[in-house]
């Protein structure tokens, strides 16, 4: 497997709006050295200490992004560098992740996260829960994150059509917030959705961001 290769193959298919996050969780640095010296410089992680560890290790111009659900705790293992956090859903994290951000004095991006999939598993808002946050006493205490967009997974299944609904719906959320909430908010402007299976309907879609990790790396061996 040559992964430079995968990432030109992925790149060639992704139009130059669309920002593509190379998903290296639980992937050894020299796979990330590897597409870097191809050009790739936005990456995700989703687990708070190996984050750490690869913005040590690695070239500093790296864009690092966090995909997962921190827990509290773990948010200052990445606080202090991390360019968006995909997936944040309740305004606990939120005023954590605006805790570090008044620490580390700087603004922490952020999308919030909607349930879009026909999955328990997964996890996110509804258009309800996201106002009821957007609109609480709690949110407008907090200055250093900044909400720029959303994110969803879609259902992990073949049916096209389905997978195609689910993210026509986030992209409905994320414009019915535009004219809700966030009117005249240029830098509310993301829809994070898209992985290996889906991300070219993803980006038919209205996807800005993909986020790609076995097709370029190859399989994980643990999730
Ligand atoms: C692991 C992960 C991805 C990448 O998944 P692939 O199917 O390997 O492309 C994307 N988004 C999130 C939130 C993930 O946890």
């Amino acid at each position: 497997m040559n992964i430079s290769e995968n990432l030109l193959k992925i790149q060639s298919t992704i139009p130059a709006n669309v920002k593509l996050v190379a998903v290296s969780k639980t992937k050894p640095n020299e796979y990330v050295e590897e597409i870097y010296n191809a050009g790739q410089r936005v990456f995700g992680e989703n687990r708070p200490k190996e984050l750490k560890q690869k913005h040590e290790d690695l070239p500093k111009d790296i864009e690092w992004h966090f995909i997962g659900h921190p827990q509290s705790k773990q948010v200052k293992y990445f606080a202090e560098f991390v360019q968006l956090i995909h997936g944040v859903e309740n305004i606990k994290l939120l005023q954590v992740i605006n805790k570090e951000g008044v620490k580390h004095n700087r603004v922490i991006n952020v999308l919030l996260q909607f349930y879009i999939a026909q999955e328990e598993t997964k996890f996110g808002l509804d258009l309800i829960e996201a106002n009821a946050l957007l609109h609480s006493d709690e949110f407008k205490e907090i200055n250093n994150v900044k909400v720029v967009g959303v994110m969803g997974m879609a259902t992990y299944t073949d049916d096209i059509e389905q997978i195609r609904s689910e993210f026509k719906n986030l992209n409905q959320i994320f414009t019915e917030l535009k004219q809700g909430f966030f009117a005249g908010d240029e830098s509310f402007k993301e829809i994070s959705m898209g992985m290996s299976g889906d991300y070219e309907i993803a980006i038919e879609e209205g996807s800005t961001m993909v986020r790609v990790g076995s097709s370029i790396f190859g399989v994980r061996n643990y999730l």
